[in-house]
């Protein structure tokens, strides 16, 4: 009898023995996944996020004037009137960051011939590109990168519909591969819009982009970063 009940002990012992074991694994994995959790809280709250990187490219340049009217050229119209504004409210913005190419500089011609430009662009970065339109028409639009516009590709519709009119050829949007200012971005995967502003040979156009390039300039940063600017 004492004998028996030793037997039954042990054999008891020996078919709890693997539930215990399970239940101690279990509770180890447990508290190292707390513990892998609360590092990588903490590893978060120290360092916070990068802030997103807005390069801002002003159309042509460095010999190559875009397209004439009204007495000027796109380089120029673009360079004098349009860039100073945008560097001005591009310095009031605190969630992003915005950077200006080089305006003496052509990004298409620096990526193509000499192998800087866009070769040189972090990945991560998203480029806007400044345009105006030739040889007719009235309105602006945004080239998209993507077969449908973005948020931010929105945003920038409006401000242009808001001060100038969009096209009605595109209905504020249109989506081109067949451009060489896109393609050497998009060949790299680097997101991108490109705002053409209104039409360089249309007087209404300009009249009205000059009229109100202070209050676009400040609505296509906000546009770009989606940030309110006071
Ligand atoms: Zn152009």
């Amino acid at each position: 009898m004492k004998h028996n009940w030793k037997l039954g002990f042990v054999a008891g012992i020996m078919l709890l023995l693997p539930l215990a074991l399970a239940t101690t694994t279990f509770t180890t994995v447990n508290a190292a996944s707390k513990t892998t959790t609360s590092k990588t809280a903490k590893k978060a709250k120290a360092k916070p996020k990068a802030k997103k990187h807005y390069l801002i490219v002003m159309g042509h340049g460095a010999g190559d004037p875009g397209a004439r009217g009204n007495g000027t050229t796109e380089a120029t119209f673009l360079r004098k009137h349009m860039l100073p504004q945008l560097r001005k409210y591009a310095k009031e913005v605190k969630g992003s960051t915005i950077t200006f190419y080089n305006p003496k500089k052509n990004l298409v011609s620096d990526t193509l011939y000499h192998h800087k430009g866009s070769y040189k662009l972090n990945k991560k970065t998203t480029v806007i590109m400044f345009h105006l339109d030739a040889p007719a028409g009235h309105g602006g639009h945004v080239i998209i990168h993507k077969k449908h516009p973005t948020k931010r590709d929105r945003r920038l519709a409006k401000v242009i519909k808001k001060y100038v009119g969009l096209n009605k050829a595109y209905n504020g949007y249109s989506y081109r591969t067949n451009l060489r200012n896109c393609n050497v971005l998009r060949r790299r995967g680097i997101d991108y819009s490109l705002v053409e502003s209104g039409f360089i040979t249309n007087k209404n156009d300009v009249k009205h982009l000059k009229k109100n390039m202070a209050k676009i300039a400040k609505a296509d940063i906000e546009a770009i970063t989606n940030e309110n600017i006071k």
